[in-house]
């Protein structure tokens, strides 16, 4: 529901709404917009008796909000949500570009693939440290090794750092080390965990579930928004279709359907979308051309010998090149690349 407070209200009207919100066990959210002030609540499980707020001071109006998604909808928030790490801001009129290995293999791997990434206009870093694998017996990442890799090479390029969360059990190590925490398409739907990076307050990136529609999607972006944790960005890595010819299929549909009804950020990853490198660089123009706020692509100089993820992997001179690409296209969509965060403090050569 959402109580539309009249503009004449006093604070202490207001006041008496949050007061009735609360009292009645629910979480009371002030919405200020251009028009006037609203009060949007959620914690309800169904709907609320709009008479409850007939006749109260100030109240102009009380509106049924049926949409399972409240707050990451646009009905309880006026404007955009941005998301800033490093100086970088995601989600107004710059493009980010986020990029790396999909795996920390070894600190020399990582260090240097990140030098090439940051040369290439990379905005924030990207690697594994913890990775889902379908196969058990694939590599799993390095783990907390991993984590020690990736502040170094923070370190050496001055590039924040996007890492996978699995588990709640290693949220504490990955937090400290992640300036983004990115939640997999695997974990889309994993409640519990979604609930403690609402209660962590850092970034997060949430991938599309493998077969997770808008709704679900938005439903598990609600989760961390309501735990309070309003610092999130969404990112399209394809979906399951009777398609075959790719490793999933990119709904690039899914972003100016995003932005029709949500104030979230949005992304594409084309690189798992497509899981071919020649295909990546079209799909990412692509996702720029239809108004994405940025991308996430998989970046090795020696994919042959990667870990995971290989074949999907682009050279850092064809990364290099797309970024090239995506500064002469941004512009005609009302974009511009945006600026890198600043250097090392000891830039070594
Ligand atoms: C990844 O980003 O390396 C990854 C495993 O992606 P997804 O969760 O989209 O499959
Ligand atoms: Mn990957």
């Amino acid at each position: 529901m959402l109580i539309l407070m009249d503009g004449k209200h006093t604070e202490r009207d207001l006041e008496a709404v949050l007061e009735k919100v609360r009292s009645l066990g629910f979480k009371p959210h002030v919405i200020p917009g251009a028009t006037g002030v609203a009060v949007g609540i959620t914690g309800n499980r169904g709907p609320i008796d709009r008479g409850l707020f007939d006749g109260m001071k100030g109240v102009a109006d009380a509106i049924a909000v049926t949409r399972p998604y409240k707050l990451a909808g646009k009905d309880f928030k006026s404007g955009h949500t941005t998301v800033t790490v490093g100086g970088v801001t995601l989600g107004g009129d710059a493009f980010v570009a986020i990029a790396g290995p999909c795996a920390v293999e070894s600190e020399e791997q990582t260090v240097r693939i990140a030098k090439k990434v940051r040369a290439a206009g990379a905005h924030w870093l990207r690697g594994g440290a913890y990775k889902p694998r379908t196969s058990p017996y694939a590599f799993q990442g390095l783990g907390k090794e991993g984590l020690r890799i990736l502040s170094v090479a923070r370190r050496e390029t001055g590039l924040p750092v996007v890492t996978e969360i699995l588990d709640q059990r290693s949220l504490e190590d990955v937090a400290e080390v992640a300036d983004v925490l990115q939640v997999g398409a695997r974990n889309m739907q994993n409640f519990a965990l979604l609930k403690e990076l609402g209660q962590l307050r850092k970034p997060v990136m949430l991938k599309r579930g493998l077969s997770a529609t808008l709704e679900e999607w938005l439903q598990s972006a609600e989760y961390i928004l309501a735990e309070g944790n309003p610092n999130l960005f969404l990112c399209e890595r394809g979906v399951r279709t009777f398609s075959d010819h790719a490793r999933n299929t990119l709904d690039l549909n899914v972003v100016p359907a995003i932005q029709e009804i949500s104030h979230l950020p949005i992304i594409v990853d084309p690189s798992h979308a497509t899981g071919q490198r020649r295909r990546v660089a079209p799909m990412a123009r692509a996702a720029a051309a239809a108004g994405a706020h940025g991308i996430m692509i998989e970046v090795h100089d020696e994919p042959q010998k990667a870990l995971c993820d290989g074949a999907q992997a682009l050279h850092p001179d064809d990364f290099a090149q797309l970024m090239g690409e995506l500064a002469k296209l941004c512009p005609a969509v009302g974009r511009k690349l945006a600026a890198q965060p600043p250097p090392p403090k000891k830039a070594k050569k």
